[in-house]
């Protein structure tokens, strides 16, 4: 199967060391009680390049050739690859005019979007729990033209066959329309396997606003509470990304975003989750499109594929292509039991043989 969404081509394009992107190694200046990074840092670790862009714009970026990062226009605006994520925490200047981006934003956005398979509590996705919002005598946002508790359930139907036909299970917290509380909702999780949870709703507001907008749990920072969706922080945000990009490139939405927030489902739950507002049922021609038996099957069809590409990073199998030493050990042979040994006597001076051996950065050393 063809993968074409932002995380599987972000894994061929970061080369960075294999080194782990934790709050430990960065030089983090405080501004007020948030740890910010330079910009420069960020750019050295991921190896990227300074981009110029048109003189008095608000746009700072870098890129690689093949990923590009660009921040503004709006302090808190981030656009990974073309798609956009709303930061935590604004970006600031110091007084050299040098970019400073938070430290949660680094780790718990930018890094594991940029390189998912470092995620550390990562593990292969084996059930997908799909939410259709709202049901029964809560009909979510109704609008002449669409109700959106009626729309949730078609397209999470509609995303449920295409998983199905892909081999993943899955499972629905509401099948028809009926009121669902929030804890049963939680329940359905229970003894699932390995499971996502995605949440389906559509949006509503002025007749202006329109896009696919894609929500994860606030990130736990100092001085915040954690919530138990906490935990998985980095895999949500890989999560949201993936279903974002997939929504917009391949269902042709307008990107409002992955963004942030504290929703009460959302916040209690204990695995990768994500909470997609499919469009807005106040956005005349998007309500009128949100209606069509067409485009729910093109959403649907997205998102089945932004799952897939999460689900893909996130099996421990892939590996990030781009980091050296590229080649992987060899594999070993099947060894159906180990062959059973007598105890050996305490190795008590073992050689370092191997302490001789030419360092890697011979090269270097060469030159001088
Ligand atoms: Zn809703």
């Amino acid at each position: 199967m063809r993968l074409s969404c932002l995380l599987a081509l972000l894994l061929a394009t970061v080369p960075c060391g294999g080194v782990t992107a934790d709050g430990s190694m960065w030089n983090a200046t405080s501004v007020g009680d948030v740890g910010y990074v330079p910009l420069e840092d960020l750019r050295s670790f991921y190896k990227l390049m300074p981009i110029a862009q048109p003189r008095e714009s608000a746009l700072r970026a870098v890129g690689n050739g093949a990923l590009t990062l660009i921040f503004g226009p709006e302090p808190r605006d981030i656009s990974i690859q073309g798609i956009r994520c709303v930061l935590s925490h604004p970006v600031r200047e110091n007084d050299k005019g040098d970019l400073l981006v938070s430290k949660t934003d680094l780790i718990k956005l930018i890094d594991p979007i940029l390189r998912p398979t470092y995620i550390t509590n990562r593990r292969a996705v084996k059930t997908v729990i799909l939410d259709p919002g709202h049901g029964g005598y809560d009909t979510g946002s109704v609008t002449e033209q669409v109700r959106e508790a009626d729309v949730a359930l078609l397209v999470a139907g509609k995303l449920a066959t295409e998983l199905r036909k892909r081999g993943v299970q899955v499972r629905l917290t509401r099948e028809d329309n009926r009121h669902m509380s929030d804890q049963s909702r939680i329940d359905t999780i229970s003894g699932a396997e390995a499971p996502i949870f995605i949440s389906l709703h559509l949006n509503s507001g002025r007749s202006d606003m329109s896009g696919v907008e894609t929500y994860t749990t606030t990130p736990a920072q100092p001085g915040t509470s954690e919530k138990p969706a906490n935990e998985h922080d980095a895999a949500n945000a890989a999560l949201a990304m993936a279903l974002q990009a997939a929504v917009v490139t391949k269902a042709e939405a307008r990107d409002g975003g992955c963004r942030r927030a504290h929703y009460s489902l959302l916040n209690s739950l204990n695995c990768p989750a994500a909470r997609v507002e499919l469009g807005y049922t106040t956005h005349p021609d998007e309500a009128a499109r949100l209606n069509s038996d067409e485009y729910q099957n093109r959403l649907a069809m997205a998102l089945a594929d932004g799952i897939t590409a999460f689900a893909t990073v996130m099996n421990p199998e892939t590996t990030l292509k781009a980091l050296p030493p590229p080649p992987p050990p060899p594999p070993e042979p099947a060894v159906v039991e180990p062959p059973k040994k007598k105890t050996e006597p305490p190795k008590k001076a073992t050689p370092r043989k191997r302490r001789a051996a030419p360092r890697r950065n011979s090269s270097r050393q060469r030159r001088r």
